[in-house]
Order: structure tokens, then sequence, then C-alpha cells
């Protein structure tokens, strides 16, 4: 079975790979902005000469361009995928972290566990992440 360190340290270092790769340039801010000759408003990485160019449809654009210069900005992707790493060193370095004295019987790690407190939304972020990128790339080959 894969560990929580793993899945989380596998989603790490998909997201950081990809985070560099979309910053074109050392870009690692997408803003919003518009066209050059339209008012349609865009997410680009630089106003003036734009590598990414992302239009958005839905009927509340700018709040989705918003969010996608916000979260898609491959500076976030780099800090998110940090915060993954160290949470699996965290779990990595709890040396009882998963070790349980019979099966099905809760850990054996102490009270103050750090790797505890945080491996359960570390491993939401590392499932939502794996699951969106394989939408993604599942939608990509269609
Ligand atoms: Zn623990």
């Amino acid at each position: 079975m894969t560990s929580s360190a793993t899945k989380i340290r596998n989603a790490a270092e998909r997201l950081r790979s990809l985070a560099t790769a979309a910053a074109h340039e050392d870009r690692t801010r997408w803003m919003v902005g518009h066209t050059l000759g339209s008012k349609s408003p865009v997410v680009v990485d630089n106003h003036e000469k734009p590598t990414v160019l992302i239009e958005s449809w839905a009927q509340h654009r700018e709040q989705v361009n918003d969010y996608l210069a916000a979260f898609g900005s491959p500076m976030v992707g780099l800090a998110v995928a940090a915060l993954l790493e160290q949470q699996a060193d965290l779990l990595e370095d709890e040396p009882f972290h998963d070790q349980v004295a019979y099966p099905g019987e809760p850990r054996e790690c102490s009270e103050d566990c750090h790797a505890c407190a945080s491996e359960e939304h570390a491993l939401g972020v590392a499932r939502a992440f794996s699951a969106a990128f394989e939408n993604t790339n599942a939608e990509g080959d269609a």
C-alpha cells in the first residue's frame, strides 16, 4: 500500500513540475488583463507579450479570471508543492507515525505527533490535485 507520504510527495512533484513548466521566462505570476485591441477579459502572464492567454466564457467570467490568475499562477503551485513536500518530510520523519501494534488498531504515534495534525488536509490537497490533473489529461486526450 502506498504511504500517505508517498502519495503527498508524488502530487507535490507533479505539481512542481507543471508549475515550473508553466512559468515561461520566470513569469510565475499571472494576472487579469485584456487582449490587445479587444476588451475581452483574459488571464495573461505578461501584459505586453503574453505567452499565457486564457479566456473564459463563464457567466461570471471576471471571477473565473480572478480565480485562474490567483490560483493558476505558477508561484502558487510552487508554494503548494513546497507545503506538500514539507508534509511528506514530516510524515517520513515521525518514527512511530505509521506503526500499529495490531492490524486495525490506532497508530502508536504520540499525541503531539505533528504529522498526524495535518496529514488529512495534505492528503486532501494531493487527492484533489491528482483528480483534477487526471481529468485535465483525459479531456485533452479526447
Ligand atoms: Zn502520527
